[in-house]
C-alpha cells in the first residue's frame, strides 16, 4: 500500500523533555489511523508536528513520498494538502452553514477574495457535494448556532474538505457526542478516507474499535504498539499502561 505519510525517527522536545520520542510509523493512503494512549503520551504533540505547529528536534515527516513537512510553516502545510481540526468546533455561529463553507480559504483564493468576492459556480457545486457528504445540505441556510454539537463538528470537517486535503488530522472529533452522532462521524470518515486519509487522536475506545483500520499506541512519547485493534487490545503491555488492567 502506498504511504501518504511517513514519520521517521520524530522527536519533539520542550526544554529537553521529549514529548515525542523517536516515533516511526507509516500511514497508507485510505487509512483511518487512530493514535491512542494515556494523557500526556504525546498524541497532540505528534499532530502538532505533522501540521507544522511545533518544530521537531529530530527526524522527518514525509508527505506524499517526498515533501518533508517539518520544513514548512503551518499555513504552507494547509496548502500542500494537510488539514487539521481541533477538538472544539470553530465554526462561525452567526453565519449560515453555506456562508461558513464559502469562507473557507481554498488553495487558489486569498483571504480577501474569500471575504469580499462571490464564490464561483464550481466552488458552489463542490460545497453542495460536501454538504451532502456531511449530511448538512438540508440545513445549508440555517445559522450554525442552531446546529447540534455533532453537526458543528461535521461542518468543520466539511470546511476542511473544501480545501481538498489529502490528509486530515482530527483531535478527538467525537468528544461530547452521543452514540448516534459518534457512529455518524465514523461513517463520515469511512466515506471520505478514500480521497483523504484520516488520522485521529481518540479516547473513545468504542469509536476506535468500530472505525480504525490501524491503531498506534503511544506511551511516554514513544510507540508502544501498532497494529489492528484486536492485536493492540490484546497486548499485555498496552493493557498495563493504557487500559490499567
Ligand atoms: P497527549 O495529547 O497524549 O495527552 P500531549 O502531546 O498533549 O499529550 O503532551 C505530551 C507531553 O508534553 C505532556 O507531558 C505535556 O505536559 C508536554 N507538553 C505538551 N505541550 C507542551 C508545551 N508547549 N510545553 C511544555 N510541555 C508540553
Amino acid at each position: 500500500m502506498e504511504a501518504i505519510l511517513q514519520i521517521d525517527n520524530l522527536t519533539v522536545s520542550f526544554d529537553g523533555f521529549k514529548a515525542v520520542n523517536s516515533v516511526n510509523t507509516e500511514i497508507a493512503k485510505g487509512e483511518i489511523r487512530f493514535f491512542i494512549g494515556p494523557n500526556g503520551a504525546g498524541k497532540t504533540t505528534l499532530l502538532d508536528a505533522i501540521c507544522g505547529r511545533v518544530k521537531p528536534a529530530d527526524g522527518q515527516v514525509l508527505f506524499k513520498g517526498n515533501l518533508d513537512v517539518t520544513r514548512y510553516a503551518e499555513h504552507e502545510i494547509v496548502n500542500i494538502g494537510i488539514g487539521r481540526k481541533f477538538q472544539v468546533p470553530s465554526v462561525f455561529t452567526s453565519l449560515t452553514v453555506d456562508e461558513n463553507m464559502e469562507l473557507t480559504v481554498v488553495k487558489d483564493r486569498s483571504l480577501y477574495s474569500s471575504l469580499f468576492c462571490s464564490v464561483s459556480k464550481a466552488q458552489q457545486e463542490c460545497n453542495a457535494d460536501i454538504l451532502n457528504t456531511i449530511g448538512l445540505y438540508e440545513k445549508r441556510h440555517s445559522e450554525a448556532a442552531a446546529l447540534s454539537h455533532g453537526e458543528k463538528q461535521w461542518l468543520e470537517i466539511g470546511m476542511l474538505l473544501a480545501q481538498q486535503p489529502k490528509l486530515m488530522l482530527l483531535d478527538e472529533p467525537v468528544a461530547g457526542m452521543g452514540r448516534r452522532e459518534t457512529e455518524k462521524t465514523g461513517e463520515l470518515l469511512k466515506k471520505i478516507c478514500n480521497d483523504c486519509t484520516v488520522v485521529v487522536v481518540e479516547h473513545d475506545m468504542q469509536f476506535v474499535r468500530d472505525f480504525a483500520t490501524k491503531v498506534t499506541v503511544l506511551h511516554e512519547g514513544a510507540v508502544l504498539d501498532e497494529g489492528s485493534v484486536y492485536d493492540v487490545q490484546n497486548n499485555p503491555k498496552v493493557i498495563e499502561v493504557y487500559l490499567g488492567r
